[in-house]
């Protein structure tokens, strides 16, 4: 296990009390909290090196410049990248997935074409491609899911006896914390003739990410969930791809030559990253980098599953609760119910002992209907939690049922 007491005490947010209560912030899948390494880099950038970045002519410009590139070579060694030229920066996941939509997407989907999705993908890893597959006429075609919370890998084979040009799946489940085993998830894509799309959001932040090992096309993330910036993120793609792909959006910094009725392209990843980037989003995704790679993300991953371990054991001795996913391979979510209490008024009783967990849809409505529920809670771990997150869990859980006559 990671050492919390230290790395707990780099989390200024974490010192802060909750109705009188410790804070126990157990909402990782949504966002994650940020080290003062990550909030000092930011400041020390404004403090000192802001400019806009690129074709600066002055020493300033230069810095920014530098800063900017430093967090996308970060980025790059943190996920195993192709070359730096794999990593474009966007505004995390969800944009990350809509480039993809857009540009290689509206460019190779044909009417007829077909897109398969996963019936456990996030909206953002499902809504760009029902709105290309509108768009081109082409059909959505969502794999199941088995009782136990895993892709259902006959039903994947069956999807892809249809041809089809883009396969997209998620690393990890936010909704079931299922970790998916996405080598072989692309490999069996390729062989169907697909590209694959990984929706890391709930991956990078948790585990040791290799693109070249998974061999993916396309692989989203979000800083923000692993202690960088909101609005932080990046798509990581084959470069020979990004090469071939048009422009997503259109204007200054992502063209080479501009005439009156048309224009050139800049090199990848420059194509596409039009306008002025967030500068201090790419420095402080650097920081948070740093700061993972010095835990070591395996020791990470290691943490967050021994958490995810005690957590479904002391949850499982609570009468009326009912636990989603797999029982193992699985990562630091863990998403129940309990007993008819509805999971938002769970959470609101929570918060007065300073829990914090989500509760809803957790954008996955296909998934929840497969599940048949409308809603469940959520716990999600990350470096700074420990046993003792779990206890203050586990005893405001007990309260809540006590509240409303659940046994518990
Ligand atoms: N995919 C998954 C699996 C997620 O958990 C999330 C965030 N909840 C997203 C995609 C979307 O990430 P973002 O909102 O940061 O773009």
């Amino acid at each position: 296990m990671l050492d919390t007491v230290s790395v707990r005490a780099d989390f200024p947010i974490l010192a802060r009390e909750e109705n009188g209560k410790r804070l126990v912030y157990l909402d990782n899948a949504a966002t994650s909290q940020k080290p003062r390494k990550v909030l000092d880099a930011i400041q020390h950038y404004y403090h000192f090196h802001n400019a806009n970045v690129h074709r600066g002519a002055y020493t300033l410009a230069v810095e920014a410049t530098e800063a900017y590139e430093a967090g996308r070579t970060a980025v790059a060694g943190f996920v195993n990248a192709w070359a730096r030229e794999a990593v474009v920066f966007t505004r995390g996941t969800t944009e990350s997935i809509n480039l993809v939509a857009s540009s290689w997407g509206r460019t190779n989907v044909q009417p007829g074409d077909r897109v398969v999705v996963t019936a456990m993908d996030h909206h953002s890893n499902i809504v760009p491609w029902q709105i290309l597959c509108q768009e081109k006429g082409a059909t959505l075609r969502m794999v199941e899911i088995t009782e136990d919370g895993r892709i259902d890998l006959s039903d994947f084979g069956r999807a892809l006896e249809s041809k089809p040009k883009i396969v997209a799946f998620p690393y990890v489940s936010n909704s079931l914390g299922t970790v998916n085993p996405v080598a072989q998830l692309t490999r069996l894509a390729h062989a169907a003739g697909a590209v694959a799309v990984v929706d890391g959001a709930q991956a990078a932040p948790h585990l040791r990410v290799d693109v070249q090992a998974i061999d993916c096309d396309f692989f989203a993330f979000s800083g923000h969930k692993m202690l960088a910036p909101m609005g932080s993120g990046a798509l990581i793609a084959k470069p020979a791809l990004l090469e071939a792909m048009p422009p997503y959006h259109g204007g200054g910094e992502m063209i080479e030559r501009v005439w009156d009725d048309h224009a050139t392209w800049n090199k990848i990843p420059h194509k596409f990253e039009g306008g002025t980037p967030n500068v201090e989003a790419a420095v402080g995704l650097g920081a948070a980098i740093a700061y993972l790679e010095q835990l070591g993300m395996d020791r990470v991953a290691e943490h967050e599953s021994a958490l995810a371990r005690v957590a479904i054991e002391r949850l499982t001795q609570i009468e009326s609760v009912t636990i989603y996913g797999p029982r193992d391979h699985r990562a630091g979510v863990v998403p129940f119910t309990y007993g008819d209490i509805h999971p938002h008024d769970l959470a609101t009783i929570l918060d007065r002992d300073g829990v914090c967990i989500r509760a809803g849809h957790h954008c996955t409505q296909p998934l929840m209907r497969r599940l048949g529920v409308a809603a469940t809670a959520r716990a999600s771990f990350y470096i700074y939690n420990d046993v003792d997150d779990i206890d203050a869990l586990v005893s405001a859980l007990r309260k809540a049922g006590e509240l409303f006559g659940v046994p518990a």
